[in-house]
């Protein structure tokens, strides 16, 4: 794959100047080979949270904007699509994407936002952390994906970039049960890594939004740049270099130890020369990769069991074809007859093994993953459970 990164100086948020440089560099990439008129084209900013841009947590807006445009002109649909923390609703959806700017971009240009809470179930034969990953629908239905990241660091993986975005496409609830699942900061990488090689084929430029970054104590640093590549990694290993982090404590070395990447080809400059963009005082986070994601993580799992998603099926939707039930793995999954003589699938939880074949397979996509508890009863429990340790 293309090693080519672009990296170029950008002092601050000006529509013009970013268009101008989004179209600039996408000129050069010869993109109309990729981007065909009606496409469906994802955008995917980096929105964790309900914030305003101003506290550079999120994509800027202009970033998103100026890619919108410029896909517009060639003809792409695009859609911009995001699953920030939090419960997977569509009042959350909303809320997050007036206060990052999203629903202004939504008004300025041609763009729509996803609000579809929908999930898709993809195998993930090789994958490291699991062999099968929800992410959002409208994945799925898309022809492309351009990931937005922004460049900042992360009190759990360190380094946050383009490759750690790709996150935001579980749904919100989900991330805390899977976050809840991995003991360290490796495991939160190979589950990137996962999402990454389910994704890759449909990801097709990935953007950093580095004209504001975050070090380190969430103190605002301006990187006056923006970086573009077709290649995730290069685009992660350009961006570490200019922070002076070492692959070794990011992402990369997980990407590394896959054969997804090489340390010593990293990527190959086009446009400016890294030296004008590297930050010799960047207040960096102490990471390595078995930092422990938990501070406790007994009470955290004890949590997670009471809340992790498991499989449901409503009895009064079923149709009774018994797909579920011969797909099951572990002979979890009974048919019964109701009070009108009606076959209903049932399941015994106590032989679920959590495997999601049941979700997958359904034809009517009736088996739900739902957490028994709910997010905002976990939230409550472990907010108790740290005031009661006295954090
Ligand atoms: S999740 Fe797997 S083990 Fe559990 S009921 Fe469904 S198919 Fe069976
Ligand atoms: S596959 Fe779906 S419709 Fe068929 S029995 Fe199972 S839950 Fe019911």
């Amino acid at each position: 794959m293309n090693k080519n990164v672009s990296l170029k100086f950008i002092e601050e948020y000006d529509i013009n100047m970013v268009e101008e440089t989004v179209q600039s560099i996408i000129d050069g990439l010869n993109f109309s080979n990729v981007i065909k008129p009606k496409m469906k084209v994802l955008l995917k900013p980096c929105l964790p949270m309900s914030e305003s841009p101003d506290k550079a947590t999120s994509t800027h807006p202009v970033v998103v904007r100026a890619l919108a445009n410029v896909l517009s002109k060639m003809g792409a649909q695009c859609i911009i699509a995001e699953s920030p923390y939090g419960k997977f609703s569509t009042k959350n959806l909303e809320d997050v994407y007036l206060n990052t700017g999203m629903l202004e971009v939504n008004n300025l240009t041609k763009c729509e936002l996803n609000t579809d809470l929908r999930t898709h179930t993809f195998e993930t034969p090789k994958g490291v952390m699991s062999k099968n990953l929800t992410l959002l629908q409208i994945v799925n239905e898309v022809d492309a994906i351009i990931n937005i990241g922004k460049v900042k660091l992360d009190n759990q993986l360190g380094y946050f970039g383009a490759c750690a975005n790709l996150f935001g496409l579980v749904p919100g609830d989900m991330k805390t049960q899977m976050l809840n699942r991995f003991e360290t900061a490796k495991d939160f990488n190979n589950c990137i890594l996962d999402i990454y090689d389910v994704l890759k084929d449909k990801i097709v430029l990935n953007v950093l939004d580095g004209i504001v970054s975050l070090e380190a104590g969430n103190t605002q640093r301006m990187l006056s740049c923006i970086g573009v590549a077709e290649n995730i990694f290069s685009l992660d290993a350009a961006m570490v270099d200019v922070l002076g982090l070492g692959y070794k404590n990011t992402i990369l070395r997980q990407a590394r130890e896959r054969g997804m990447f090489e340390f010593d080809k990293s990527y190959k400059l086009i446009h400016e020369r890294i030296e004008k963009f590297v930050v010799l005082d960047y207040a960096v986070l102490e990471y390595n990769e078995n930092t422990k994601l938990h501070t406790d993580t007994s009470a955290q799992k004890r949590y997670y069991k009471r809340i992790q998603c498991r499989p449901t099926i409503p009895q009064n939707k079923c149709k009774g074809c018994g797909i579920c039930s011969k797909i099951c793995p572990t002979g979890a999954i009974l048919m019964k007859y109701d009070k009108n003589g009606e076959l209903f699938a049932e399941i015994d939880y106590k032989k679920c093994i959590l495997c999601k074949k049941c979700h997958t397979a359904c034809p009517y996509q009736l088996v739900d993953m739902i957490t028994p508890l709910g997010y905002k009863k976990f939230d409550k429990a472990i907010n108790k459970y740290n005031q009661e340790k006295g954090e």
